[in-house]
C-alpha cells in the first residue's frame, strides 16, 4: 500500500504522518514512513542544493526534484512495496505538478511526464491533500524559512490552486482534507478515507 500526504509548507503533513503510521502499526502493517525531497543520503544532498543552494532555473530545479525521487523510489519505496510494507511519504509528484509547474509556472504536463519516467509510472494508491489557506500555512512553519517558503505569496496560492485542480482531475486517487480544522479532527478523516479507499 502507497500512500502519499500532499500538501502546502505547514499544512500538518509531518504531524498527520506519524498519526496514520500508527494507526497502520496498531492494526499490524510493517509501515515505512519517508519523504521527498530527502528520503535518502543522496536526497538529502539534493534537498540541500535545492532549497540551501544557489539560485537556479526552474527546469534546474524541476531535474533535481525528479532525480531525487528516482532515487528515493528505486532503493526506498518499491523494495519496501515490494517486501508487502505500507509506505507512506511526505511528498511525491503532486509536489512537483504544484510547485515546478503550479508555483514556477513551467508545463504540468511535462512535469508529470518528467515525474512519471523518474518513477517507471509509480502512482500512490491513495494521496492525502492537506489543503490550508497558504497564509495560515506559512504563519505554522517553525524556524527559518527555506528558498522556496520564501518564495512570496502569490507563489503559494499558485500552489495551493494548482494542487486542487490535480486533485478534481484525479478524483479517483487524491481526496482533499481541510487541514485548517484540530489534529484529532484531521486525522479521523484521514483514517476514515485510508480505510475506505483501501478497503480495510
Ligand atoms: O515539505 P518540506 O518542507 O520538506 O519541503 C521542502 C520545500 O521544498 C518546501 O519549501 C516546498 O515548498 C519545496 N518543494 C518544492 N517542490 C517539490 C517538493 C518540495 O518546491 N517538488
Ligand atoms: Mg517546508
Amino acid at each position: 500500500v502507497f500512500v502519499s500526504f500532499e500538501g502546502g509548507d505547514g499544512s500538518g503533513k509531518t504531524t498527520q504522518i506519524s498519526l496514520l503510521a500508527d494507526w497502520f502499526s496498531r492494526i499490524g502493517y510493517e509501515v515505512v514512513t519517508t519523504r521527498e525531497p530527502g528520503g535518502t543520503a543522496m536526497g538529502l544532498e539534493l534537498r540541500r542544493l535545492v532549497l540551501h543552494g544557489e539560485d537556479m532555473d526552474p527546469r534546474t530545479e524541476a531535474l533535481l526534484y525528479a532525480a531525487d525521487r528516482a532515487h528515493h523510489v528505486d532503493t526506498v519505496v518499491r523494495p519496501a512495496l515490494e517486501r508487502g510494507g505500507v509506505v507512506i511519504t511526505d511528498r511525491y509528484l503532486d509536489s512537483s505538478v504544484a510547485y515546478q509547474a503550479g508555483g514556477r509556472e513551467l508545463s504540468a504536463a511535462e512535469i508529470e511526464n518528467l515525474s512519471l519516467w523518474a518513477t517507471r509510472g509509480l502512482l500512490p494508491h491513495v494521496t492525502i491533500l492537506l489543503d490550508l489557506d497558504p497564509a495560515i500555512g506559512v504563519a505554522r512553519v517553525p524556524g527559518g524559512l527555506d528558498r522556496l517558503e520564501r518564495a512570496g505569496a502569490e507563489f503559494h496560492v499558485r500552489t495551493r490552486e494548482a494542487y486542487l485542480a490535480r486533485a478534481a482531475a484525479h478524483p479517483g486517487r487524491i481526496v482533499v482534507v481541510d487541514a485548517a480544522r484540530t489534529v484529532e479532527e484531521v486525522h479521523a478523516q484521514v483514517v476514515e478515507l485510508v480505510a475506505r479507499r483501501l478497503g480495510i
